[in-house]
């Protein structure tokens, strides 16, 4: 059970004392709890806790499991959607289980006391964060986004290129932006390293400012940046960008805001642009797509491509896919 299950004899002791339990039961046992425990509204309390404990035991040598790894390693490309579909589970069941290292990481600060570290604890006024009830249809937002009206063809050009766009955003009617943790520190620290003497505030440009991230940026993050380090000349970094845009996040807007800072209200208006110019592009890539299936559709059987139009295919593929940060975009989880 430990090479299937690996760190999961706390868990099984818990719930299997007799130890009379096989591989199929335990995982059954498994995603059953993980599918039915993560419904639960999270308060601070001890439902909640004795809640989350539970399913951190499920998640957590789901997470482990021979079954999961076995699944993310497949290499056969019949079995891509499958393999996908595994490592977004795997995913997911981490980011329920980060909780948990965070009290392992405050545990291991308390017994090292000299590491220097800072709760970022600041309760942003003036931001775009709170929950939302988005509209009824997606199209809307689009057009809406886009500044202009969609055309029929454009509806069915977006719906067959995103065909699970309509069940998705029927499926999270709210969402709830936050400031991305990366934006949450520079807002934390740039006040302090702005406002202090001439030399301070000279010496605040020349330095680089790494931060370090357990994932990269994401897009609307590394724009807001890119646009506060040329407001502000500082020269913040974070360990690169994936490229996709996210639902859930928030404009800082007022948030933090600081003295001498001319360009401030910039930086929300830099990265809508940068939104915007994705959605522009993304709605020519679609066209061009649609246009090229309805020319193929009309072709004679002798074709006279040359396999160009392939390869421009696969690199506009790669592009749907994130590869490329300021190129097309992937529809938003
Ligand atoms: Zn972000």
């Amino acid at each position: 059970m430990e090479e299937e299950f690996p760190h999961s004899e706390c868990y099984r002791k818990a719930l299997y004392p007799d130890q009379q339990v096989t591989v199929d039961v335990m995982l059954d046992g498994l995603i059953r709890t993980c599918r039915d425990a993560s419904i639960f509204e999270m308060h601070e309390d001890q439902t909640s806790f004795v809640q989350y404990v539970q399913l951190f035991g499920a998640a957590d040598a789901l997470q482990n499991s021979r079954f999961l790894l076995q699944l993310t390693s497949d290499r056969n490309l019949l079995n891509l959607e499958r393999r996908e579909r595994a490592a977004r589970l795997k995913r997911r069941l981490g980011k329920i289980c980060q909780y948990a290292r965070i009290e392992q990481l405050i545990k291991m600060v308390k017994r090292l006391p000299n590491i220097l570290f800072r709760w970022v604890e600041d309760n942003l006024i003036g931001t775009g964060e709170g929950t939302f009830e988005i509209g009824v249809d997606p199209m809307d937002a689009v057009s809406r986004g886009l500044q202009g009206e969609l055309s029929s063809q454009d509806i069915d050009a977006i719906n067959e290129r995103f065909p699970r766009l309509a069940r998705n955003w029927d499926q999270r009617r709210f969402i709830n932006p936050r400031i991305h943790a990366e934006l949450r520190i520079i807002l934390h620290l740039s006040p302090t390293l702005l406002s202090g003497s001439l030399t301070v505030f000279l010496s605040a440009h020349a330095v680089q400012r790494p931060i370090g991230c357990s994932k990269r940026s994401c897009l609307c993050c590394v724009l807001w940046i890119d646009a506060f380090n040329s407001g502000t000349r500082m020269l913040w970094m974070t360990s690169g960008s994936h490229g996709k845009p996210y639902d859930n996040w928030a404009l800082p807007g007022a948030a933090g805001e600081m003295k001498g800072v001319r360009a401030w209200r910039r930086f929300d208006e830099h990265v809508i642009m940068g939104v915007y110019t994705r959605l522009t592009d993304t709605l020519a890539g679609v066209r061009k797509l649609a246009a090229k299936r309805i020319s193929d559709e009309h072709a004679s059987s002798g074709s006279d491509s040359d396999g160009s139009e392939g390869a421009e295919d696969d690199h506009i593929g790669k592009i749907w896919a994130g590869d490329h940060v300021a190129g097309l975009p992937v529809p938003m989880n």
